[in-house]
């Protein structure tokens, strides 16, 4: 698009303000999904399908709400008094929902995240907030990774953070090479993580503990 083009559209209105780019109306992005029924082969008038780009548009502001949100909501309330707890915290099966940013579609799979806090802790839900922040934007699942162990590093500055996503990616599942059975794997460590191999060694151990209660004792 040509730059008075672009302006034009801007007076337009068809842009809201504050968008750094051509951000395009609801109601654009409908007509797109239509498009799209169209391209597929299929009939957007027929009954079945009126109400689908409506519906598609709801699902996409659940799966992509994170690009409305920013980590630091949920890291900057933090406790204090925590009795000088300095040893590590594991939240581990965080349930993730996220979709590739070559497909767009999704990979869903646990992340486990640690972090060995300076004085500072945070809540426990927050923790899984913070997953969902990124897990809910068009994503890598190395990138996801990596954005959520930097988060929780930056706002929190704790001695080691360390963060592993296993997934399994239905672009690999169902289409391309169709390996429905094979996961992915990915970590993140940090200060102490990286450094110490002993903290390494406890951060596996308490991974591979029995969760549930009762299973495995
Ligand atoms: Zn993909």
């Amino acid at each position: 698009m040509r730059i008075d083009e672009e302006e034009a559209r801007i007076d337009a209105g068809t842009r809201s303000e504050g968008d750094s780019g051509a951000r395009p109306t609801e109601e654009e992005a409908r007509q797109a999904i239509r498009t799209l029924l169209a391209y597929i082969g299929d009939e957007p008038d027929r009954e079945g399908l009126r109400e689908t780009p409506a519906r598609v548009i709801r699902a996409m502001k659940e799966h992509y709400a994170g690009y409305e949100q920013e980590p630091e909501t949920y890291l900057s309330k933090v406790f204090e008094e925590v009795a000088g707890y300095d040893e590590l915290v594991l939240v581990s099966d965080i349930e993730i929902m996220s979709h590739c940013e070559h497909h767009m579609v999704p990979f869903v799979g646990k992340a486990h995240v640690a972090y060995i806090p300076n004085g500072r802790v945070v809540g426990l839900s927050k923790i899984a907030r913070v997953v969902d922040v990124f897990a809910k934007r068009l994503q890598v699942q190395e990138k996801l990774t990596a954005q959520i162990a930097k988060a929780i590093d930056e706002v929190l500055k704790p001695q080691g953070v360390a963060v592993v996503i296993q997934a399994q990616h239905f672009c690999m599942c169902y289409r391309g090479v169709k390996k429905p059975e094979s996961w992915t794997t990915t970590s993140k460590l940090l200060g102490a993580f990286m450094d110490e191999a002993s903290t390494r060694m406890e951060l596996l151990t308490l991974m591979g503990l029995p969760r549930a209660l009762g299973s495995g004792r």
